[in-house]
C-alpha cells in the first residue's frame, strides 16, 4: 500500500526542508516536492514536523538485577518506546559468568521474539575474557550484534583492566563498538562500607550521590581511555552524566583518540537534589548509575551537546516500581538500580533543548536518529527518511502542549521522574517500517517489531 505525507517539514541532522513523504509498503520510496497522489492515500501533514523514528541504543527490558526483575518486558517497554517516537530499540542482552555468549543471545531473543512491538537489535554484554568469549565474538559480529559492552563497576559484571584491554584489541580487529560503563568500582565500594560504619541504623538515598561521586567516574573514564590509546581501540562512553568525565573525553579527543559519547535525558534535566528529598519514593525513583549529578554537570553536558561533543543521547530506560523500588527502604544499596525513560526522550528534547534554541532541530535528529543509526550499524536503513528507507517515521506537532504524568506512561514503572515536566509539542502519529502503530496516544495491535540485523558501526561518519 502507498501513502504520501503531503506537506510536512521533514527533518534531517542537516536541517529541516519542506517536502513530501511517499511510503510504499514498509520502505520510503521518495522524499521530494509535489510527489504524485496517483494511488496513494494522501495524509496532509501541513505544519507538522517529519522526523526519522528515533533509535534508542540503550534500554534494558526484561532483566535480573538486584533478586528482581525490571518492571518492564519486550512488550510494555517497546509499546512505551513507540509510543515516545522511538521505532527502534538495542537492549543489552547479557551472560552469567560462565555462560556462553551464544546461549545469551538465544535467551534474549526468546524473551524480545514476538512480543516486540517495535524493531529491536541487541548489544552482548562481556563479564569476563577468555579464549572461549574471544571465539564468540565473531559469531556474534556476523549474526548482526555489532555492538558490545564492558562494566568498570558491579562485582558480577566488572572487568579488570588487563582483561578491558584484551578485550578492547579484539574488538579493535573485529571493527566492532564498544561501550563501557565507567565508574571506579572498587573506590565506590570503600565509600559504601565506610557509610555504614559511620551510619550503622540504616542509609538512605542520600548516600547514593555521595557513595558514587563524579571524581570517580572521571577516573574511570581517564583510565579507560589511557588503555584504550595503548590498544588503539575506538570506544564509546555510555551514560556519561559529568562534567569532569567530559573533560577526560576531551583530554583524550585532544591525543587524537577516537572517543564516542552518549548521554541521557536525566542528566540533562534532573539534578541530584531529588536525593535529599524527604519522600523516598521520590529519591528512590531515581536511584541509578551513574547518579544525578549537580545542576553545573547539568548545564556541562547541555553545552557539550550543543557544541557536538556528544554523539548520542539515549535513555539507559531500566524501570522498577515503587514496591521493587521499597526494597532499599533502610539500605539504598538494596534499591534496584535504573529509571523509566524510554517513552519522554524526544519530546524532552524537543520541549527543553530544541525550543529554547539550545540544540537545532537538525542536531535534536543527529543524537536521536542518525548517529545511533550509523554507530549502531543500521544506517541508512535507520535513521534517516530517505528513498530506499525503513519507512519509520515520527510526526511531530510542534504546536500541541502537554504535561508528563506517571499516570499517562505505558511503562510499567507505574511513574515518571519528569512528573509535572510542560511539554512543547506532542507526537501526533508514529509510523513503524509503513505501518501505523501510533495515533493519538494510542499505540497499534498492528505494531509488531522485527530483529535488526545489524552491520558495521560507520565511527567516521557521526
Ligand atoms: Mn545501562
Amino acid at each position: 500500500m502507498k501513502r504520501l505525507l503531503k506537506g510536512g517539514a521533514v527533518a534531517s541532522g542537516n536541517g529541516v526542508l519542506r517536502a513530501d513523504v511517499l511510503i510504499d509498503g514498509e520502505k520510503i520510496a521518495a522524499v521530494g516536492l509535489n510527489l504524485p497522489e496517483e494511488g496513494a492515500q494522501v495524509e496532509d501533514v501541513t505544519e507538522k514536523l517529519l522526523l526519522p523514528g528515533f533509535v534508542d541504543a540503550h534500554t534494558h527490558f526484561d532483566l535480573d538485577v538486584a533478586g528482581t526483575t525490571t518492571a518492564d518486558d519486550f512488550a510494555s517497554g517497546t509499546r512505551s518506546a513507540l509510543r515516545g517516537g522511538t521505532t527502534t530499540v538495542v537492549d543489552f542482552a547479557c551472560p552469567n559468568r560462565g555462560d556462553s555468549l551464544r546461549s545469551a543471545l538465544d535467551a534474549w531473543h526468546k524473551k524480545a521474539g514476538g512480543k516486540a512491538a517495535c524493531d529491536y537489535g541487541f548489544h552482548m554484554t562481556l563479564v569476563e575474557w577468555n579464549e572461549k568469549v574471544k571465539k564468540e565474538l565473531l559469531h556474534m559480529y556476523v549474526n548482526g550484534v555489532t555492538s558490545f559492552k564492558m562494566y568498570m563497576t558491579y562485582p558480577a559484571l566488572r572487568m579488570e583492566d588487563a582483561d578491558l584491554f584484551r578485550a578492547l584489541e579484539e574488538i579493535r580487529d573485529l571493527r566492532a563498538l564498544v561501550g563501557v560503563h565507567c565508574e571506579n568500582g572498587d573506590v565506590i565500594d570503600a565509600l559504601i562500607a565506610q557509610g555504614r560504619e559511620k551510619s550503622p541504623n540504616g542509609m538512605g538515598p542520600a548516600f547514593h550521590p555521595l557513595s558514587r561521586p563524579a571524581a570517580l567516574e572521571a577516573e574511570a573514564i581517564g583510565r579507560l581511555l589511557r588503555i584504550a590509546q595503548v590498544a588503539n581501540c575506538p570506544v564509546n562512553i555510555v551514560h556519561l552524566s559529568s562534567e569532569a568525565g567530559m573533560d577526560e573525553v576531551r583530554a583524550a579527543r585532544n591525543r587524537g583518540q577516537r572517543v564516542l559519547v552518549e548521554t541521557c535525558p536525566q542528566y540533562l534535566f534532573l539534578d541530584d537534589s531529588v536525593y535529599y528529598e524527604d519522600d523516598f519514593n521520590t529519591a528512590a525513583g531515581c536511584v541509578c548509575a551513574p547518579p544525578l549529578r549537580e545542576e553545573s554537570d547539568r548545564a556541562a553536558l547541555i553545552q557539550a551537546l550543543a557544541k557536538g561533543e556528544i554523539q548520542t543521547v539515549c535513555t539507559d530506560h531500566c524501570a522498577f516500581t515503587p514496591e521493587q523500588k521499597a526494597a532499599g527502604r533502610e539500605d539504598f544499596t538494596k534499591i534496584p538500580g535504573g529509571l523509566p525513560g524510554v517513552e519522554t526522550r524526544g519530546v524532552l528534547l524537543y520541549s527543553n533543548l530544541v525550543d529554547n534554541r539550545r540544540l537545532s532541530i537538525g542536531q535534536m535528529v543527529r543524537v536521536l536518529s542518525e548517529n545511533p543509526a550509523k554507530l549502531y550499524g543500521m544506517w541508512p536503513r535507520k535513521g534517516v527518511l530517505a528513498a530506499g528507507s525503513d519507512a519509520d517515521i515520527v510526526i511531530y506537532d510542534p504546536e500541541a502542549e502537554s504535561v508528563i504524568t506517571g499516570a499517562d506512561q505505558l511503562s510499567k514503572a507505574g511513574y515518571t521522574p519528569y512528573e509535572g515536566f510542560r511539554t512543547v509539542g506532542a507526537i501526533e502519529k508514529v509510523y513503524l517500517r509503513g505501518t501505523p502503530a501510533v495515533e493519538r496516544g494510542k499505540v497499534s495491535d498492528e505494531a509488531k517489531g522485527q530483529f535488526v540485523f545489524r552491520g558495521r558501526p560507520l565511527f567516521n561518519e557521526v
